[in-house]
C-alpha cells in the first residue's frame, strides 16, 4: 500500500488517502473529505493560491 501525504488546501490537514482529488491548473490537490473538495471546487482560486509558487 502506498502512503500518500498531501496537505488539504482547504482545512490544512494532512491527507493520507487519494479519495478526494482535484486537478486545477495542472496542480493536483488532495482533500480529507468530500466537504473540503466541494469547498475547493466552489472557489478554487481562493485555496489554490496558498500552495502555489509563482
Ligand atoms: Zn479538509
Amino acid at each position: 500500500m502506498r502512503l500518500v501525504v498531501k496537505k488539504d488546501p482547504v482545512c490544512g490537514r494532512q491527507v493520507t488517502h487519494e479519495k478526494f482529488r482535484v486537478t486545477y491548473k495542472r496542480v493536483e490537490y488532495f482533500f480529507c473529505s468530500m466537504q473540503c473538495e466541494s469547498t475547493f471546487k466552489r472557489e478554487p482560486d481562493r485555496f489554490a493560491k496558498k500552495g502555489e509558487r509563482a
